[in-house]
């Protein structure tokens, strides 16, 4: 028991996810979107730095899994696509205001599908609830947007990456500890 303690003290747990995260271009868009939403429904803007769309959530795990996380990763076959962002909604329970695709490219879907069940597969835990995926902007939000339409931000992914969500004094920080490239449309 006292070996297993240690061993817990050297290998932590991290808090984990797969994600998209946008280039600078999109991310600069994608922020000048939650400072508008901000500025009409109050809360806190997520921090330019921060924005991200979840693909499969994984949660607290072992240090020691991040290298078998990686093969599940590299054993993915994407494609790359374009993500049209022109909804806006709010989820009211947890006071967020997101923006996401009015239709989701076939190539997400195929993603994400692919990813949960090798992760499955390989015994991660996964909840059962949809991939509905959406890009968080305001946190805390006072009022729920005026408009659900907006012209259509476009984000051209080409990557996919596993993160490390680290709590800090200043919020969530999240660190990249991985990426992997989809393939280029023919
Ligand atoms: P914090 O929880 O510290 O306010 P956060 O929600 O951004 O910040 P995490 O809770 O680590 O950070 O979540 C990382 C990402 O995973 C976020 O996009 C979050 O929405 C998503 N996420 C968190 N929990 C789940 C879950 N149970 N299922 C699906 N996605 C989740
Ligand atoms: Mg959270």
């Amino acid at each position: 028991m006292a070996e297993a303690a240690a061993d817990a003290g050297r290998a932590p747990n991290l808090r984990l996810f797969f994600a998209l995260w946008p280039d600078a271009a999109t991310r600069a868009g994608l922020h000048a979107r939650a400072r508008a939403l901000h500025s009409e429904c109050g809360g806190r803007a997520m921090r330019r730095d921060t924005i991200h769309l979840t693909l499969a959530f994984l949660g607290e795990t072992p240090v020691r899994q991040v290298e078998r996380l990686r093969a599940v990763a590299a054993g993915v076959q994407g494609e790359g696509f374009a993500l049209d962002l022109d909804r806006v909604g709010s989820w009211h329970r947890n006071r967020i205001l997101w923006t996401g695709p009015s239709m989701v490219p076939p190539a997400l879907a195929a993603l994400a599908q692919d990813l949960e069940g090798r992760l499955r597969a390989d015994g991660c835990a996964l909840e059962a609830r949809a991939f509905s995926p959406h890009v968080t902007l305001v946190r805390n939000a006072h009022a729920t947007p005026r408009e659900a339409q907006l012209a259509p931000l476009r984000w051209t992914v080409g990557s996919f990456v596993l993160v490390a969500s680290e709590r800090s004094a200043a919020g969530a920080h999240y660190r990249t500890i991985g990426r992997w490239p989809l393939k280029r449309r023919g």
